[in-house]
């Protein structure tokens, strides 16, 4: 029987996988989500000894399952393979009191990458399977990381185009470089004077507004989503929580039953989602620590029962994490409703309508596979100088606030569960807050000498996906209103 997804905000919006890979996001304004949670044989006396590869293929499988085992194994052979920097594709490393997932390994050294290797595969299968010839439109907003590992995966894929919209003054110097210098015939980068909230928002008004979708379609184009809205981003990343799992029995840091706890740096609280996900089919998970910057909803959210937008907005060290709606939490939202679009439409309307709504005490009696705190700046980086005085080890300041968060955690609780901290993005991603932060000095320099100078200190090869930006000239230079993104749709698109 094939496995239905249907839409948080209407039930009877029912396709299967790979139309929801195709379409990103429902037209209803929902999300799509899996009706059941599928079948997955989780056997760690075998699975310790998989490759990513085959534990990718084993998650990817059960959820994606009117693939065929062909376009499965096309899908993750294209996207696993010499691009990562480290075969094992996501390694664990043991540090002092806990275990970092390292995610960014891929080309763009973010964990956005775990997915976005293999979203371009599986959303050009998906249109095969389904006889679609129009152009897919990738329209992508981005807190830094999702634009520029999204075009490094659609860069020149044939039948698709990418537009990526990025908050000027909201990514890192380096991000902000990765991404202006994309090249690629049919990529499109635009800053944009708001936050990435605006983004987001206006990306998503543009795929529900209905007479734009018309007029894609008479110009023989469609818009898909490259976002973790998307369940072809959200799948994929199953697959690293089981792995982690399968390494920790494998080199008998537990037995195989045993439980563990994930603390994982949330923004649009994809990745904790996909971990949720995780303990759904089975994985022996404990808690998931969802770890937020100063940008603290989801703490009080977890906190309270009560989620309210309306508050200040902090440009923080974690860009990534500097967001104050976070999409994916509809999703659980809609689990913990006993699967109700009907509730789960009146809570999004009212965020919609005043910001903030209140879930019900049953809703709020669900949530005890959850815990969440937050760290605000001097403590990521402390926690940045600690760890690397502890175990010589660098963390990027979203890796800070999980291992940080955690600490808190296991200081106040006592509790000695084995922990993963799922570490998002190289620290040369963000080599000023890191830097300044190991020195405890405020640097003068250029993101650029500061990257060489983290090279010098922390002993870590310099990746190539940085190397590579020393010279690489910028081809990319739009800065527009966030009112204007629909008329640059529009005339990058040729739209008439
Ligand atoms: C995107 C991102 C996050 C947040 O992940 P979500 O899935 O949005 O919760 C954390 N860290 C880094 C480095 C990221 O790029």
């Amino acid at each position: 029987m094939t496995l239905i997804y249907q839409s948080t905000r209407d039930k009877t919006n029912k396709v299967t996988a790979s139309q929801a890979i195709l379409q990103g996001l429902a037209t209803d304004g929902g999300l799509y989500i899996p009706s059941q949670i599928p079948e997955v044989k989780l056997d760690f006396d075998v699975l310790k000894t998989s490759s990513y590869q085959d534990i990718a293929t084993c998650v990817l499988s059960a959820f994606l399952d009117d693939f065929t085992a062909e376009e499965i194994a096309y899908c993750v052979d294209n996207a696993y393979d010499a691009k990562f920097d480290d075969p094992s594709i996501a390694p664990l490393v043991k540090l002092g009191g806990q275990y970092n997932l390292e995610l960014f390994h891929g080309n763009t050294i973010a964990f956005k990458d775990m997915a976005l290797s293999i979203l371009p595969y599986l959303m050009t299968t998906a249109a095969k399977k389904h006889g679609v010839d129009r152009e897919i439109v990738i329209l992508t907003a981005t807190s830094g990381d999702t634009g520029k590992a999204a075009m490094a995966g659609f860069a020149d894929v044939p039948g698709t185009k990418i537009i990526v919209f990025y908050p000027k003054d909201g990514v890192s110097k380096i991000q902000e470089k990765q991404m202006t210098t994309q090249v690629g015939e049919n990529v499109k980068v635009i800053a944009i004077d708001g936050n990435f909230d605006d983004a987001q928002t206006t990306v998503k008004q543009m795929f529900n507004d209905e007479a734009l979708r018309e007029k894609m379609f008479a110009n023989h184009k469609q818009f898909s989503s490259a976002n973790s809205m998307n369940i072809g981003r959200l799948i994929p990343q199953i697959s690293y929580y089981v792995y982690a799992y399968a390494q920790l029995v494998k080199t008998g840091a537990i037995k195989n039953g045993d439980q563990i706890n994930f603390t994982v740096p949330t923004g649009n609280f994809g990745n904790i989602l996909a971990a949720y996900y995780a303990k759904q089919i089975g994985l022996p998970i404990n808690l998931l620590i969802c770890a937020s910057n100063e940008n603290n909803v989801l703490t009080d959210f977890f906190k309270t029962g009560i989620y309210d937008k309306n508050r200040d907005f902090f440009v923080t060290s974690s860009p990534s994490m500097d967001i104050l709606v976070s999409s994916n939490l509809e999703r659980l939202i809609y689990h913990l409703t006993g699967n109700s679009d009907v509730l789960t439409s009146e809570l999004m309307q009212l965020l919609n309508a005043d910001g903030e709504y209140r879930i019900t005490d049953d809703m709020f009696k669900q949530l005890g596979d959850f815990y969440a705190d937050f760290a605000d700046e001097a403590q990521i980086s402390s926690e940045i100088s600690a760890t690397f005085e502890a175990d010589n080890y660098v963390e990027d300041p979203h890796t800070a606030v999980a291992s940080a968060v955690y600490k808190k955690y296991a200081l106040a609780t006592g509790d000695q569960t084995p922990t993963v901290v799922v570490s998002t993005a190289s620290p040369y991603k963000f080599p000023r807050v890191v830097v300044d932060s190991l020195t405890r000095s405020s640097a003068k320099t250029d993101d650029f000498e500061l990257v060489k100078q983290l090279a010098d200190l922390s002993k870590v090869p310099l990746p190539k996906a940085v190397s590579d930006l020393f010279g690489a000239p910028v081809l990319h230079h739009e800065v527009i209103a966030t009112s204007d993104m629909q008329i640059a749709v529009t005339s990058y698109l040729e739209l008439d």
